[in-house]
């Protein structure tokens, strides 16, 4: 071959960077090397079978689809090679010279943090291939097309270069060479190699031959009945689809005949990589059909919010060479997507019964996909709010219930469920929202995430109770007897009628604009003011992140003021009104803003504060 045939290339910056990560931060867990290169040819196997379908390719169509590794335990030299679908010179130069992921800006800052906090990480972010220079002094790659068009090598040494030349005499598929460093030769021995396969890669579709001995178990673990699968073949099965080390939390394997034949195995994580730092997940289910890998990281068969849920889907009622493309508006796809769904979220609600506290674990880890699914996917949300969870009046603090709970609690004649937002729930349980609740002994939910208001109203009711937030100004709580031994009546003597209404007009004529309407409060008990809604759905927490992303005063939702007639400020603030006017007017802005601190509401702070003062100096001048 001659000379002017091999070109040099610099890996993109990217890639060295990666290199360098992968390199310096990952060499404690060398092992996972072989996984990366195994598992790189398992995924050829799988493109290629599926390929071999849909294109019927003629070129080396003979060759058995397999990995075979080999060990020269004298030259030190590890050959992985697979006979699936190869590369042509150009994928070869895209796949093995850039990093794919650039589009996403801190990749590059993720990965170093990942690698740094968690080495089961790394394995989230596919960094697969470069993970063999942690061992290797060089590398050959040889690798020819499923098209039969020519064969390449590709070589390096992990430094900032490779080259690429054309190579002879291959055939189908994909072939590792690797030159072991000195502290490496390890992996050059037979008994190295098969331990790492047994511990990571029992689990691949396909023989696995060390030294022409196959390792490994090919049969589909979903297919087989479950009687015969031992609990620790399952969590082999998880830790090998997953890339994971941890046990899983949750497993559904599931199968059926009719109306549909699906066989689906189904984990739940312990962990929340979204949490982690990661960036969105991708969908982390394979749809195969009768064992053949259709898609990969599945977007079609769970919905986007059961993104974190791993694990296998096949159904022997697909066409086997269905495309990617026509996946998406597949019918049968779209069936099967429904019952896995609905039977998901039903074994999801049993789990809740049989172990709660296990079930709230995962509420904490993934609650917030729940959360997702109610607001972004209407075909499952009554379904799911079967599942959502949150602190109440009648919980202990930290402690949970079921909307199902809820309404085992409700009071006679009451036909709504009753929630409201707040940062805490000692903020709540001092605030003036739940006085009335407290004293009717009707029990009220307490809200703590910004997003909570949103998803309760996207789901509207629940067993036909509606959801009412207790900051909308319509509310009338249901007469209750009382759970605490005084009758419900508000403190003291109330105001007169007449009395109460020119202190309402006072607070109107002070506030102006800024408040729709002011009324005298049948439902507070201590506070002396209230901030309510009026607009049905928007809740002052909606309104609080509305705000929080637009910033725009302009898009508040109208309120109410309700005062308290039984209040002994009010009862103040109506004499002072007649004798000291100004000072009264500045007491009613001042109730205000603070009715409008305790809804979590903004108040223009500057503004506050020199009335604060203004009143102070007031009271120390002896009024
Ligand atoms: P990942 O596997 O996560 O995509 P890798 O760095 O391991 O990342 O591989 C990059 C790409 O190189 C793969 O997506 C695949 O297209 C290609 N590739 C790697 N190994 C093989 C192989 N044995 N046969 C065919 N293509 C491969």
């Amino acid at each position: 071959m001659s000379s002017e045939q091999v070109e040099t290339r610099e890996f993109q910056a990217e890639t060295r960077k990666v290199l360098d990560i992968v390199i310096n931060s990952l060499y404690t867990e060398r092992d996972i090397f072989v996984r990366e290169l195994v598992s790189n040819g398992a995924d050829a196997l799988e493109k290629y079978r599926h390929i071999s379908l849909t294109e019927k390719p003629e070129f080396d169509a003979h060759v058995p689809l397999e990995i075979t590794i080999d060990c020269d335990d004298k030259k030190h030299i590890l050959t992985v090679a697979d006979t699936g679908i190869g590369m042509t010179k150009e994928e070869l130069e895209t796949n093995l010279g850039t990093i794919a992921h650039s589009g996403s800006g801190n990749f590059l800052e993720e990965l170093a943090e990942a690698a740094q906090k968690d080495v089961n990480l790394i394995g989230q972010f596919g960094v697969g291939f470069y993970s063999v220079f942690m061992v290797a002094k060089k590398v050959r790659v040889q690798t020819r097309s499923w098209d039969g068009s020519e064969g390449h090598e590709w070589e390096s040494d992990g430094g900032g270069s490779y080259s690429i030349k054309p190579c002879d005499g291959l055939h189908r598929g994909t072939k590792i060479i690797i030159e072991l460093k000195d502290d490496a030769h390890e992996y050059a021995t037979k008994f190295t190699i098969e331990r790492i396969i047994k511990q990571y890669s029992t689990f691949v579709p396909f023989p696995v031959k060390v030294e022409g001995k196959t390792v490994n178990t090919v049969q589909a673990i979903w297919t087989r009945s479950k009687s015969e699968i031992t609990d620790e073949e399952y969590t082999e099965f998880y830790k090998f689809i997953a890339n994971g080390v941890d046990e899983p939390l949750f497993r559904l394997h599931f199968s059926a005949d009719a109306p549909l034949a699906i066989n689906a195995l189904l984990y739940v994580p312990q962990e929340n990589f979204e949490t982690l730092g990661m960036g969105r997940m991708q969908s982390g289910v394979n749809l195969y059909c009768q064992r053949v890998l259709i898609d990969q990281h599945s977007e079609n068969i769970l919905p986007e919010w059961l993104r974190f849920v791993k694990g296998v889907v096949d159904s022997e009622d697909l066409p086997l060479n269905i495309s990617r493309q026509a996946l998406q508006d597949n019918a049968l796809v779209a069936k099967i997507r429904r019952v896995l769904t609905k039977r998901f979220i039903k074994f999801l609600a049993q789990q809740a019964t049989i172990d709660s506290e296990k079930y709230e674990k995962f509420w904490k880890t993934f609650g917030i996909f729940i959360k997702e699914g109610v607001t972004t996917d209407f075909e499952f949300q009554k379904d799911l709010g079967k599942l959502l969870r949150f602190e109440s009046s009648a919980t202990k603090p930290g402690e949970l219930t079921s909307l199902d709970g809820y309404i085992e609690r409700m009071q006679e004649g009451q036909d709504s469920i009753y929630f409201i937002n707040g940062p805490s729930r000692s903020a709540l349980e001092n605030g003036p929202y739940v006085e009335m609740f407290k004293k009717r002994g009707i029990e009220i939910l307490y809200t703590l995430e910004p997003i909570d208001d949103f998803v309760l109203n996207h789901l509207g009711e629940y067993e036909e109770k509606k959801l009412v937030s207790a900051d909308r100004g319509d509310l009338h709580l249901p007469e209750t007897e009382s759970k605490e031994s005084e009758p419900v009546e508000q403190q003291g003597e109330k105001l007169d009628d007449e009395t109460v209404s020119g202190l309402c007009e006072f607070f109107k004529k002070t506030l102006g604009d800024r408040i729709q309407e002011v009324k005298a409060s049948d439902r507070l008990v201590d506070s002396p003011a209230m901030i309510v809604n009026v607009d049905g759905y928007m809740t002052s927490s909606m309104e609080r992140i509305m705000q929080a992303q637009g910033g725009e005063m302009a898009m508040a939702g109208k309120k109410e003021l309700e005062i308290n007639p039984a209040s002994p400020l009010m009862k103040k603030l109506a004499a002072v009104k007649e004798e000291k006017p100004e000072f009264a007017a500045d007491i009613a802005r001042q109730i205000y803003d603070n009715a409008m601190i305790q809804a979590g509401l903004l108040v223009d702070s500057q503004e506050m504060v020199s009335r604060n003062y203004r009143i102070l100096e007031q009271i120390a001048e002896g009024d």
